[in-house]
């Protein structure tokens, strides 16, 4: 006997059985597009959606038993049928495995349709969020988001690829965005691109004579004054951390001075102060932080005192990320043409383009260069130093 020849097919049958199972997950996610996008669907998924509370407990037993019945039933079934039809036209065993899986959702369903095993069902958990939404898997947080937050966005039932995508893993439509840097060129055009997707902006600017467009809530804030903007960022969603300043080649006391206190200092007091507003259980789901700390973080900007304060932001949120209370997502930008970098080569209109496009498939390192070594280089710098972090410190309190 070809032990060789048996032990490869058993690892032919457990992939294909593997492929077989994300098929099965691949049609859930299509059948619940359908139910939001397809006639007569519709009115059948619309039962599920009525069927929870803000905190997922049930509107009424009556209720989640139809919604059961007519949405989680019908949509086990067609994942049963659809594995069982590709693995027999392929005539594989292995591929029934998805078949089998698919089952294991239709048996809870039509038992819970009739008011049994009602703790099966996971992502439905009543309660406070406790986690932040996760990022390749399905959690509570995740799909709390396609509930309440917007029900044309999250559609994944167990893996995120779909919605990754689709572009629909961040949905900024009625979000309250607040940008600092708003007056710089970086900061318009993340503003415009924001508006696009249906964002209420909050410019957020240090300089007293900026213009910005009408509609646009404007709010002057001071260096060094930040705890002022306290209470409107209590109702902000979206932080957007973006000033910074560049002294070029100046070396002196006052220059080192400004550049740490600017990109490095005020940015992190303003990000710990927006983190401080996370409160509630949905602001778990909802809040996120972004900063923009720039293609320094790994590379030369050919401005000493511009990387190295900036490299000191990127690091300590590096470190405040172990215990994110919400989403956290840098924004590693490579140079583009602003008042600050007159030789940049990206367009800032393109940037913002790129930068909202990676955030609604839910990139957390939002990556814009056309420097090829940043791609490589950022993601193990943030993985080694994530590591490093994690196991050299801790989230208690040691200093007295
Ligand atoms: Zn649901
Ligand atoms: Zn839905």
């Amino acid at each position: 006997m070809d032990f060789q020849l048996v032990y490869s097919q058993i690892f032919i049958q457990l992939l294909l059985g593997l492929v077989s199972v994300i098929f099965a997950e691949l049609v859930r996610d299509v059948y619940h597009l359908a139910g939001h996008y397809w006639k007569p669907l519709q009115s059948y998924h619309t039962l599920h959606h009525k069927a929870y509370r803000r905190d997922l407990s049930m509107t009424s037993l009556e209720m989640y038993k139809k919604a059961q019945w007519y949405n989680d039933v019908p949509e086990a079934l067609v994942m049963v049928g659809s594995t069982a039809l590709v693995a027999g036209l392929a005539q594989n065993y292995g591929m029934w495995l998805g078949c089998l899986y698919s089952l294991m959702f239709l048996i809870p369903a039509i038992a819970r349709s009739q008011g049994l095993l009602l703790q099966t069902d996971l992502t439905h958990k009543p309660g406070d969020l406790v986690e932040i939404p996760s990022r390749w898997t399905v959690n509570r947080t995740y799909h709390w988001r396609h509930h309440f937050d917007q029900g044309n966005a999250y559609f994944c039932g167990y893996f995120t690829v779909v919605d990754k995508v689709l572009g629909t893993s961040l949905s900024l439509k009625g979000k309250v965005v607040a940008i600092t840097g708003a007056s710089g060129t970086l900061g318009q055009a993340l503003m415009e691109e924001l508006s696009l997707q249906g964002a209420k902006i909050v410019a957020l600017t240090t300089s007293k004579d900026a213009q910005f467009k009408p509609g646009i809530e404007v709010l002057q804030w001071q260096l060094g004054a930040e705890a002022d903007l306290m209470t409107r960022l209590k109702s902000v969603d979206i932080l957007i951390v973006n000033h910074g300043v560049n002294v070029y080649g100046d070396r002196s006391p006052e220059a080192i001075q400004k550049s740490y206190e600017i990109n490095t200092f005020s940015a992190l007091k303003l990000a710990e102060l927006f983190l401080s507003t996370v409160t509630e259980s949905d602001h778990k789901a909802i809040k996120e932080l972004w900063i923009n700390t720039s293609e320094a973080e790994v590379n030369p900007a050919l401005s000493p005192l511009y990387e190295l304060s900036k490299r000191t932001l990127g690091d300590l949120i590096t470190l405040r990320r172990l215990d994110a209370p919400c989403i956290i997502r840098k924004l590693i930008l490579g140079p583009f043409k602003s008042q600050l970098n007159p030789y940049g080569v990206m367009s800032a209109r393109w940037v913002s383009w790129a930068i909202v496009a990676l955030a609604k498939r839910d990139f957390r390192n939002i990556i814009v260069t056309i420097n090829p070594i940043s791609y490589i280089a950022f993601p193990i710098k943030e993985f080694f130093q994530s590591l490093y972090f994690r196991l050299f410190t801790s989230a208690h309190t040691q200093v007295k």
